[in-house]
């Protein structure tokens, strides 16, 4: 199998070889502040190097990553379709970032598909799609620490200046949860320094990601502590849900919910916390879990999804109330058979 960098030196080659005057940068459906970031950090990037990129969305970035300097001028298939289709058949390269399949990338996937432009993932998820060039690690804390090794290895580390620097510490901090899991390789604290070196405004980003709140988000995510989390008897499994009404109730804006899942895993007896919410015509699922408990393995065998061993997400098309009991349903089978906890 080939190294990191040698598949970095694959996209040097791929860069060089073929004239590369225009590029396609799509982030994963429901962009978070990793995918958005390394979107934004490439953008910068690109515009550095003279050549001309676009941003494309299936749906739309959350308002709280609009800081990010590129973001506020990305194409979303739901305002021009049309436009989409069109750049994705003229571009000279795709770059697929912070998701490993092309099925991630909602009503684009089809342009993408039938592009001829070669395909880059830059990823770290498991299991990759086969493209023309795969950068996956699935060891580093977010897909913007490792584009930060992309660009400095092809580009050198004069390439990063302030706003390429902001964008990738938004992506790795949120990643992260603010440093706390998936964040205890020295590497990601060098990487930090460099970034800092380099121009990185911390207190810049941290208060556009974590001081900008609308009072109604806040009210959302207080009544969907106090009135609708709901933890198991055997006080291993937390689950919220939420429909579109409740939702509507607090004006919901994509990203308010960012990071509630993760809460009810502060109480100590909490193993796994589900997120379940009712959107415009599916349910969307969000599983994040402690240790070893693999949820990545429960949203692929029943929910159409995929994820990390600790933090992970799926799909259905099934009203809110059966999706719940699908949960719990299936939690038995998968304590026991994915970690082995059996209780009664
Ligand atoms: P989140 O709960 O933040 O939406 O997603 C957590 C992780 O689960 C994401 O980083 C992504 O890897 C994965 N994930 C979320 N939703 C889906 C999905 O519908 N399909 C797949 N394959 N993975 C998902
Ligand atoms: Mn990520």
């Amino acid at each position: 199998m080939k190294t990191v960098k040698e598949c970095i030196e694959d996209l040097r080659r791929c860069m060089t070889e073929r004239v590369v005057k225009r590029v396609v940068i799509i982030p994963h459906i429901s962009p978070d502040g990793d995918a958005a970031g390394a979107c934004s950090a490439l953008a910068e990037v690109m515009e550095r190097l003279g050549v001309k990129w676009r941003i494309l969305t299936c749906d739309y970035m959350p308002e709280y990553l609009r800081f990010l300097k590129h973001v506020p001028r990305l194409i979303s298939y739901q305002d021009k379709p049309e436009d989409c289709r069109r750049l994705i058949a003229e571009t000279d390269l795709i770059f697929m970032l912070d998701h490993n399949t092309t099925a991630r990338e909602g009503d684009l996937e089809p342009f993408v598909r039938e592009a001829t432009a070669p395909r880059v993932i830059i990823d770290h998820h498991l299991e990759p799609d086969e493209e023309e060039v795969v950068i996956s690690d699935t060891t580093v804390s977010s897909t913007c620490e490792l584009l930060y090794t992309v660009i400095t290895q092809i580009w050198g580390k004069g390439i990063v200046n302030a706003d390429v620097a902001n964008s990738l510490y938004a992506g790795i901090n949120t990643d992260t949860g603010g440093l706390s899991h998936n964040s205890s390789r020295p590497e990601t604290y060098r990487l930090v320094a460099e970034l800092l070196e380099a121009g990185l405004d911390k207190a810049f980003v941290h208060e556009h990601l974590y001081q900008m709140n609308r009072l109604s988000r806040l009210r959302l995510l207080g009544y969907a502590l106090l009135a609708k989390l709901k933890v198991t008897e055997n006080y291993s499994l937390a689950i919220i849900s939420l429909s579109k009404n409740e939702l509507e109730r607090f004006r919901f804006r994509d990203g308010d919910l960012e990071g509630l899942v993760n809460v009810p895993l502060t109480v100590r007896d909490v193993i796994v916390s589900v997120l379940v919410t009712e959107r415009k015509d599916k349910v969307k699922l969000s599983f994040r879990s402690k240790g070893e408990v693999p949820v990545s393995e429960w949203t692929k065998r029943w929910f159409n999804g995929g994820g990390h061993l600790n933090a992970a997400g799926g799909q259905m098309e099934l009203p809110l109330e059966e999706v719940v009991k699908l949960v719990e349903e299936t939690a038995p089978v998968f304590f026991k058979e994915y970690a082995g906890i059996v209780k009664e």
